[in-house]
């Protein structure tokens, strides 16, 4: 069975009622294209300000803010590997991505956590690896942790969908 914690949503991510939602932001923290550009819209200037005090965020690495006009509470704004052909280090740096925005969010007290397809946009990674990175991570977060409730994997478009999907399923076979 697969963990009952793991969703998917097809969608778009600033619409998520959830503890957090992880923005895929660049080393400046201030805002840029993609589902950064989506979420500092929806989120309102608040959110531009509350980033500009906190000094930008290293690859791999993660911080928290607040949700502002979104319907999440919060934030975690990580940043991915741009994808250089996979000889460096882009797949430990993308695990590390998963891995600090869960120990926030386990830090912050979060239940629910929804994650967008870190760096699988501008950044180059391509989706099918980037995916099985992502739920492979989760899913030994989840193994030694019972706060979260819900992890949430938000799929834009039906591609991705059916990536998160496939990835899901060989992972439940492997067991
Ligand atoms: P990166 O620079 O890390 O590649 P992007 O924002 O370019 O970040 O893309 C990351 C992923 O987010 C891509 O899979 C893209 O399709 C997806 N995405 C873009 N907008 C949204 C949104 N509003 N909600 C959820 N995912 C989104």
């Amino acid at each position: 069975m697969p963990d009952p914690r793991i969703e998917l949503f097809e969608g778009d991510i600033t619409t998520l009622a959830v503890d957090a939602i992880v923005n895929a932001a660049n080393p400046t923290l201030l805002g840029g294209g993609g589902v950064d550009g989506a979420i500092h819209r929806a989120a309102g200037p608040g959110l531009r300000a509350e980033c500009a005090t906190l000094g930008g965020c290293r690859t791999g690495e993660a911080k928290i803010t607040k949700g502002y006009n979104l319907p999440a509470r919060h934030v975690i704004h990580t940043v991915g590997p741009v994808w250089r052909g996979g000889g460096h280090g882009e797949a430990e740096a993308l695990a590390a991505c998963y891995r600090h925005s869960l120990a926030l969010a386990i830090e912050h007290r979060l239940a629910s956590i929804a994650f967008p397809g870190i760096s699988t946009g501008v950044y180059g990674y391509p989706p099918e690896e980037a995916a099985r990175i992502a739920v492979a991570e989760v899913e030994r977060f989840l193994t030694g942790d019972t706060s979260l409730e819900r992890v949430i994997f938000v799929c834009f478009g039906r591609q991705a969908t059916e990536i998160y999907r496939g990835v899901l399923s060989d992972s439940i076979h492997s067991r």
